[in-house]
């Protein structure tokens, strides 16, 4: 078992540095069997092509995909629960994870055993890859519901030691437990991670020195990344990834861009029924390619991104990269006059006084501000925050800004900077 672990594991290392050509070209072929498989086993594929007027054998190059007929999470939930998963495979003998919900109701993805060592192989890839070694302590910052299917039986052989940290836990109790594991890695969301920042600062400095941070989960604020990489000295790595699949973009040494992990998925960004061309903004959508029990096609995610482009990369990794996520489906503010306002452009973190944000827009001209205070914090403090946030935002919205005694988590146990009620994305 842990001898095809580690045969896999060198494979999918190796892909890392395989040809861009090469890659694309296994990818494609990928693409190809995924759809032939599901036009054959899943029901819910076989009734969607079918009413689409769609056969496998139109899928011949890649500008064939825009035949394919796209799916999203609503499709999964209207759909008879078992016609989302392949014939030939039992649900009961499946791992069922939840999406978080945060975009609105939570799916259930199922995927095998195999799969969840792969999902697990592909993100070891990115860890070792920004420098992690095989007996690194690494403190888990996770919310309790996911920490008990993460143990490995090897990690009792003392590879990959792992010790988890509640991101329920107040701050205080969190730095604590950290400084008590001294862990060689940190990893959790970014929201955690920034609160921890705030808890160092406020403390006047921490003995805890990681060799690297991973973020996950939730979009990364440039101002988080300062606050977190000041507070911690040492650079953040951030990692996108779904539930749908797990890991799909990485952060690597060079710290420019995101690498797509082009070996296990396939990435289209839509713009309004085209693809996305260089450096235009659209919507993800993804195929993944490695999971069969429950495909997951043409999937729109609605998250907001630029094409990958092919460069070479420093670190040495040949898969492309993304420049930016600019947007998780929910995290768009709207000004007055409907425009989507990204959130990565405020700095209201960085305002003396402000420990944490919530931004809350109700409707398009109404948007509440909460401050958690920080040292430093003042009257003065809102009203900085508001002259900021009226200067991205423009005219014609009313700007509350409120002093609050804690900002409420997601019941994912991830912390939204951003909450719109607007329902755009609906
Ligand atoms: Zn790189």
């Amino acid at each position: 078992m842990y001898w095809t672990g580690l045969k896999y594991y060198s494979l999918t290392r190796r892909n890392l540095r395989l040809p861009p050509e090469r890659l694309k070209a296994r990818q494609w072929r990928a693409m190809q069997e995924l759809v032939d498989f599901a036009w054959r086993k899943v029901p819910l594929y076989r009734q969607l092509y079918e009413s689409a007027g769609f056969t496998p054998d139109q899928l011949r190059t890649p500008e064939d995909l825009l035949r394919v007929p796209p799916t999203r999470k609503a499709v999964f939930q209207q759909a008879d629960p078992d016609s989302v998963i392949a014939r030939g495979y039992h649900r009961e003998a499946l791992i069922r994870r939840r999406t978080s919900g945060s975009t609105g109701s939570p799916l259930n993805v199922y995927y095998t055993p195999e799969d969840r060592i792969y999902r697990t192989l592909i993100h070891l890839r990115i860890l070792f890859h920004n420098g992690m070694g095989w007996r690194d302590l690494m403190a888990h910052i996770s919310d309790s519901r996911h920490a008990t299917d993460e143990r490995y039986s090897f990690q009792k052989l003392g590879f990959l030691p792992k010790e988890f940290v509640y991101a329920a836990d107040s701050p205080e109790d969190q730095l604590q437990a950290l400084e008590a594991v001294r862990p060689a890695v940190i990893y959790g969301y970014a929201s955690s991670l920034a609160l921890l920042a705030g808890e160092v600062e406020k403390r006047g400095g921490s003995p805890l020195r990681p060799r690297r941070i991973f973020t996950t989960g939730e979009l990364l604020n440039p101002s988080d990344r300062v606050r977190i990489e000041r507070a911690f000295g040492v650079q953040v790595r951030d990692i996108y990834g779904l539930v749908e699949g797990g890991d799909v973009a990485w952060q690597c040494p060079a710290g420019d861009g995101y690498h797509l992990n082009v070996d296990s998925f396939y990435i289209e960004v839509d713009a309004g029924g085209r693809p996305a061309g260089p450096g235009e903004a659209g919507r993800l959508v993804i195929t993944n390619l490695h999971s069969r029990a429950m495909p997951f096609i043409r999937y729109e995610i609605g998250d907001v991104l630029t094409p990958p482009q092919d460069e070479p990369c420093p670190c040495g990794c040949t898969f492309p990269r993304l420049q930016v996520i600019q947007g998780r489906a929910d995290d768009w503010l709207h000004s007055a006059d409907g425009q989507k306002v990204s959130p990565l452009i405020f700095v209201v973190a960085s305002i003396p006084g402000v420990m944490q944000y919530r931004m809350v827009q109700e409707a398009y001209d109404q948007l509440r501000v909460e401050i958690l205070p920080g040292p430093g914090y003042s009257e003065e403090t809102l009203n900085q925050v508001g002259i900021h946030v009226r200067e991205v935002m423009g005219p014609g919205l009313t700007i509350e800004t409120v002093r609050v005694e804690a900002i409420p988590k997601d019941p994912s146990g991830k912390m939204r900077r951003v909450i719109s009620r607007i329902g755009v994305n609906a």
